[in-house]
């Protein structure tokens, strides 16, 4: 096991044993790809969830929310082209009885030609120390041309593969590259062969086909069926967006990684409608707001970058994918795509209703382009969480878990803690505590010693403990102590909620 995932086991019992994520149904031993929020799991996903719509509705006039069913017509899922194209290519290995996405298979292939790359530029930056040039030794290192040409014929074949649902060539490319089996190692494949991702189940109590409806796979099409009935309202003009959070069910063929890949899981979409020909410029300008919105976590730059879809999906006319390296590489946590007319003319199709909007200015009735945002809750929830966990080895040879989750997402934002439990100390925490509650998700703790206590406190990210001591009693002053850097400081009991609530603001 390397390091990476021996961290990555450890961030996942961690998230057990502090309250943050379980597996469902844990007790008749779990099912799979299934997870069930915690106490202080639904506490960071909830502030997750409102920092997200925050920047999105309450910050832009122009963006509203809604809030669709889960169980749509099973019409919507046709014109959408879920039913027809919503597969993905699986293959299993013959010995080890595991089942894998094709094309990740190969995906994960190209990804360790990348990690070569990184390992070049690396060796070579090393070695010509300031004068080296990435971009030209890119360009020209013959080892590194030719791991780039390798990477680009590969991800040639396999995207026209995919397209032209040529599952026996991708078989062949698997063959070619002989690529094993990650757990037997073993080269021994089936054929790769076709699922559809979607849920289904009977509406009512008649078990036919005509019942049959789909658990939606993703939050966005109950924005679009519903895009009249907002920009009627509202009275809408374009650009505007409609923003939804909500959750969506695949059937994932492999479903690993912990949250990363779960069969239920949560989305935060936002459909920017505009004018056909303007979809570009508010492509750029959601790419980079995005991005934007996750650098003000806090968590630094490098984790981050994006990767431009060169193949594009037939509706799309342009699309990015928001990477963050997770413990196992960098992984897509968002996607932007432009998704032309793709959606709403579908919909005016199968449903023969008109979907368009007249614009005042021009007298003309069209239908809108659309610029969307999409991105996983789960996921940025693992991000996060992974990126917060940090083992410390402090000063006095003692060690410390510490979850530096960014204070304004933190599941507790203060613990009150009277230093011992006698001499009135925690009839003063509790009045402190009492006043506290109302502004902040607070805990009280009086049991064991007060390193006990903050430790405690570290492992599930709260920013800060307030202490009260005997002197508290003498000059209602207390100490507050911060969680990554542990400094404590005497305040007075009326300035705590000031500085807490300095502590939390967010740097837009
Ligand atoms: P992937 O290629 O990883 O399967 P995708 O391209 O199918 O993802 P989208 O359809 O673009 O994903 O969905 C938008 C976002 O929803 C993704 O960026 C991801 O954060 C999240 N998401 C998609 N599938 C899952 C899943 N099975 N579990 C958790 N989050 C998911």
């Amino acid at each position: 096991m390397n390091n990476n995932e021996n961290n990555f086991k450890k961030i996942i019992s961690h998230a057990k044993e502090y309250g943050f994520i379980f597996p469902s149904s844990e007790i008749y031993d779990g099912l799979s790809a299934v997870y069930d929020y915690g106490q202080y799991g639904v506490e960071l996903k909830n502030n997750i969830k409102n920092y997200w719509w925050k920047s999105m509705v309450q910050f832009n006039e122009n963006i509203v929310g809604i809030d669709s069913a889960i169980f749509m017509h099973p019409q919507v899922w046709k014109a959408s082209g879920h039913v027809d194209a919503f597969n993905d290519p699986m293959i299993d290995n013959k010995d080890s009885k595991k089942r894998y996405r094709a094309d990740v298979l190969v995906e994960d292939y190209m990804e360790k030609i990348n990690t070569k790359i990184q390992k070049e530029v690396k060796k070579a930056a090393k070695r010509y120390g300031e004068s080296f040039n990435e971009k030209e030794f890119l360009a020209t290192n013959k080892r590194v041309v030719d791991y780039k040409t390798k990477i680009t014929n590969i991800s040639k074949r396999l995207y026209t593969s995919l397209e032209n649902q040529n599952f026996a060539d991708i078989k062949a490319l698997i063959d070619e590259l002989q690529i094993a089996c990650p757990i037997s190692g073993s080269r021994n494949w089936t054929e790769v062969r076709q699922f559809n991702l979607m849920f289904s189940t009977e509406l009512g109590s008649i078990n036919n086909n005509t019942n049959k409806v789909f658990l939606r796979p993703e939050t966005a099409q109950g924005i679009f069926v519903n895009f009249l009935n907002v920009q009627k309202s509202g009275r809408m003009k374009l650009p505007f967006g409609i923003a939804q959070i909500g959750k969506a069910f695949r059937n994932e063929i492999v479903a690993r990684q912990f949250i990363f890949r779960m069969r239920e899981f949560e989305q935060m979409e936002m459909e920017f409608f505009v004018k056909p020909g303007e979809e570009f410029k508010w492509f750029n300008y959601w790419k980079h707001q995005r991005m934007k919105w996750h650098k003000c976590l806090g968590i630094p730059d490098s984790k981050y970058r994006f990767h431009d879809h060169e193949k594009l999906a037939h509706y799309a006319n342009a699309a990015t994918d928001i990477e963050f390296e997770f413990p196992f590489g960098f992984k897509e946590l968002e996607g932007i795509h432009s998704r032309t007319d793709f959606d709403l003319n579908a919909h005016q199709k199968f449903s023969n209703k008109k979907i368009q909007f007249f614009d005042p200015e021009t007298k003309q009735s069209y239908v809108p382009y659309v610029v969307e945002t999409s991105i996983g809750l789960d996921r940025t929830f693992l991000a996060i969480l992974s990126y917060a966990y940090t083992e410390e080895t402090l000063d006095d040879g003692s060690e410390r878990v510490v979850l530096k989750i960014p204070p304004f997402l933190s599941p507790i934002k203060a613990a009150v803690l009277p230093l011992v439990k006698k001499d009135g100390l925690p009839e003063k925490a509790r009045k402190i505590m009492d006043k506290l509650k109302f502004d902040y998700l607070c805990q009280y703790d009086e049991k064991d010693a007060i390193g006990r206590r903050y430790r405690r406190q570290d492992a599930i990210g709260t920013p800060y403990c307030i202490t009260i001591d005997h002197q508290t009693l003498k000059d209602n002053t207390v100490t507050i102590r911060e969680r990554d850097s542990m400094k404590q400081e005497r305040i007075s009991i009326d300035s705590i909620s000031d500085i807490i609530s300095k502590k939390l603001k967010v740097n837009y």
